[in-house]
């Protein structure tokens, strides 16, 4: 049976795409459930021999990358880069218990958060940019990253959660199924940037138990201006409906621990740049009113922010109270 409870949290917590620098979250509130005993989706997938079909149906996709919306086109199984700056490698820049994430996600033990090097998108604010833009980080084969998934999940987190893994998927893939066959038992998190191919997410049916995208911004010049990207909203949309058909609002434990289903952050911009009503508007009409939200209210002016005057300032208060009111009024329930 299924109990659905809102729990009031008035709290703080460090932001995990900030990683754990001090910005903080605060959180309105969650939705709880507590359901069955959990078996991540994944293993239905190991049993059948799927996972390893996937893999390999994904690592195709580098040759003559569309991995992501991008589509460059560029041969990365030869070494080639497009635009986000890796061919056939994956690197990781740290994989730690991470404190900071949603409290669902974090529990007693940390989200075994695994933050990956380079990324799809070009965020002029990016607060993570020595890794999503320099690119730090080691040389990891699939091997390595199940390794340091089991090792995770040994330390008592209760789940893996991939920071930016949209350009790597294909190795993803290769390592969870490699980590499953080792007693990987804990459920996964896609935590990306919001800006992913229908088509990939596709192969990730079954696999991710836990989606996480951003929903940036609802005007497309805004996402062309600060992401790179000419159609972000389009894209993020269309990706939501996806992953949100895959694993649907968010189902926790009696301990509050997440299971399945998605959370959806959206990073509150200054002068009303991300689009907070129309945002809350599509996911409480397109997805579902009791959709899990994070409006984040941290931002600063981060990487090339200071250079650009329409975002560098930090967000002021009232701006934030605003976002929620919106978001209230659009019909969101779970902020
Ligand atoms: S994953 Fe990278 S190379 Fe492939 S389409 Fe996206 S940005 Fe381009």
């Amino acid at each position: 049976m299924t109990i659905l409870a809102t729990i009031l949290w008035g709290g703080a917590a460090l932001c995990a795409r900030c990683h754990g620098r001090g910005r903080e979250v605060r959180y309105l509130a969650t939705t709880m459930a507590h359901t069955r005993p959990f078996r991540p989706a994944y293993l239905e997938l190991v049993d059948s021999g799927e996972l390893h079909h996937r893999a390999a149906a994904a690592r195709e996709l580098l040759r003559g990358c569309r991995l992501c919306p991008r589509r460059c086109g560029v041969n990365r199984l030869a070494g080639e880069q497009g635009a986000c700056r890796l061919g056939d490698e994956l690197r990781i820049a740290s994989a730690v218990p991470h404190y900071g994430e949603e409290p669902p996600l974090v529990g007693y033990g940390g989200s075994g958060t695994i933050f990956l090097a380079s990324c799809n998108l070009a965020c002029l604010f990016c607060q993570n940019y020595e890794l999503s833009h320099g690119g730090e980080g080691y040389r990891a084969s699939p091997e390595d990253v199940a390794r340091t998934m089991l090792a995770l999940q040994q330390r008592g987190c209760h789940n893996v959660n991939f920071v930016t893994p949209t350009h790597v998927t294909p190795q993803l893939l290769q390592a969870i199924a490699l980590a499953a066959e080792q007693g990987l038992s804990v459920p996964l998190v896609y935590n990306c940037g919001g800006y992913e191919s229908v088509a990939t997410l596709k192969l990730l049916d079954g696999v991710f138990d836990l989606y996480m995208p951003d929903f940036k911004y609802a005007d497309a010049a805004v996402g062309a201006r600060l992401s790179g990207v000419p159609d972000y909203p389009d894209v993020a949309k269309a990706a939501l409906r996806e992953m949100y058909r895959q694993v649907g609002d968010l189902v926790c434990d009696d301990d509050g621990l997440a299971q399945r289903g998605m959370i959806i952050r959206h990073l509150v911009l200054p002068n009303a740049l991300a689009g907070t009503r129309d945002v809350a508007r599509f996911v409480a009409k397109a997805l579902s009113p009791n959709a899990y939200v994070n409006l984040m209210d941290q931002y600063r002016p981060c990487f090339r922010a200071q250079q650009h005057p329409e975002i560098a300032r930090p967000l002021r208060p009232e701006e934030f109270s605003e976002a929620v009111r919106l978001a209230w009024e659009e019909g969101l329930t779970q902020y």
